[in-house]
């Protein structure tokens, strides 16, 4: 089977006067697997309908391996799309389900019952080709989805939320399937999530969508620890990163210090001569940045507005002395309690800062 190559070129895309997607690019390498992660309504589902041939594009070029297919119908272009909702066909078996698509393209029956039971091994279903969808669970009905796309051995998967529909427990499983299916077909994958830990832990490269663009492309901890700007830095992480308005301190270290409007100061590691002259900043911290200083002390008071124990860790809501929220973390056995007046030590080796057009500066990368 070829390797998948998909070439987005400058998409563009309008419900009536509504614009959904505004000059979009991307390009996915062979075997790759991509998550299109964003809120709802950002135009991952459409982008992926315009990818699948179940939606037109007003201006741009989809290529896959070189041939341009954003003319073709959608069973021509060598992909296979799983819905969130599977459309299985109640009244017929797995097995017929599987079959369904090879049927109507006129694949040989003899050539179609060998691919339904590579899928159906694949996805260990074989026990239940017989059954009807009404007979199986929901992670048993989303695999047979996922078979009928196999089936069709098309070089490009496109999920569409394909776990959201399962419960917490049944979506973990799932998706560490979906992380072997991946090892074990030879093609590349799109998925479109709104759950950050799905994209995170599925995806190659991460294609973080808001306001009809892309933000930023690149693999889960690029994202994670280096994002392009305030939406991507908030959006990415759990709980969200904290955002508080700093001033930068003068001084002739290669570095940023800080201010924040309580007066702690933070030492960044992150190059002064990167920093656009003036404007306004932003310091931004990760709950790991902020740590619960023994005895009170450490550099920021603060008080104590929430206490989440998450066994290993706790994670401490706080605000600081001018009203300035912040997010910290403690360990697992936290003495801090609601109401506290607690001391922060903030780590501003990792911390980011972002310019008043919300563009993210970042730690310089540590020689390895
Ligand atoms: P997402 O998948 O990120 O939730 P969608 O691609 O589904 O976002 O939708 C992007 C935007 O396009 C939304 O504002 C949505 O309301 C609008 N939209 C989607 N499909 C249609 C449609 N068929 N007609 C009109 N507007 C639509």
């Amino acid at each position: 089977m070829s390797l998948a190559s998909l070439e987005l070129s400058n998409v563009r895309k309008s419900y009536g006067a509504t614009p959904v997607l505004d000059d979009v690019s991307l390009s996915m390498e062979a075997r790759e697997f991509i998550a299109f992660l964003g809120p709802s309504g950002s135009g991952k589902s459409t982008l992926l309908r315009i990818i699948a041939g179940l939606e037109t594009l007003d201006a741009g070029e989809v290529r896959l391996d070189g041939q341009r297919i954003d003319q073709l119908p959608p069973g021509d272009r060598g992909v296979a799309m799983v819905f969130q909702h599977y459309a299985l066909y109640p009244h017929m078996t797995v097995r017929d389900n599987m079959a369904f698509g090879l049927r109507n393209a006129r694949v040989p029956e003899e050539e179609i019952a060998s691919r339904v039971a590579e899928a159906a091994r694949v996805l260990e279903i074989e026990a239940h080709l017989d059954k009807k969808p009404g007979q199986m669970s929901g992670g048993q009905r989303q695999r047979v989805a996922i078979g009928r796309a196999i089936v069709k051995h098309p070089k490009l998967f496109l999920l569409d939320e394909p776990l959201s529909n399962l419960d917490a427990a049944l979506r973990m499983r799932t998706r560490i399937e979906l992380a072997r299916l991946r090892q074990t077909v030879d093609a590349a994958f799109i998925i479109v999530t709104h759950d950050q830990a799905e994209a995170m832990t599925l995806a190659d490269r991460i294609v973080v969508m808001n306001d009809r663009r892309i933000q930023q492309v690149g693999p889960p901890m690029e994202i994670y620890s280096r994002p392009a700007n305030t939406f991507v830095a908030r959006f990415v992480g759990s709980p969200a990163m904290t955002l508080a308005p700093v001033e930068l301190l003068p001084g002739d270290g290669p570095y940023a210090r800080v201010r924040l409007g309580s007066g702690a100061e933070v030492e960044t590691r992150i190059p002064r001569a990167e920093l656009p002259a003036g404007g306004a900043l932003q310091l931004g911290l990760r709950p790991e940045n902020v740590a619960v200083a023994a005895n009170g002390s450490g550099a920021a008071s603060a008080k104590v507005d929430l206490v989440e124990r998450l066994g290993e860790r706790t994670l401490v809501y706080a605000t600081l002395s001018d009203g300035q929220t912040i997010t910290a973390e403690d360990e697992g056995y936290s003495r801090v309690q609601l109401g506290d007046t607690i001391g922060l030590e903030i780590d501003g080796a990792t911390a980011h800062l972002f310019d008043a057009d919300g563009n993210g500066h970042h730690a310089e990368a540590q020689a390895q």
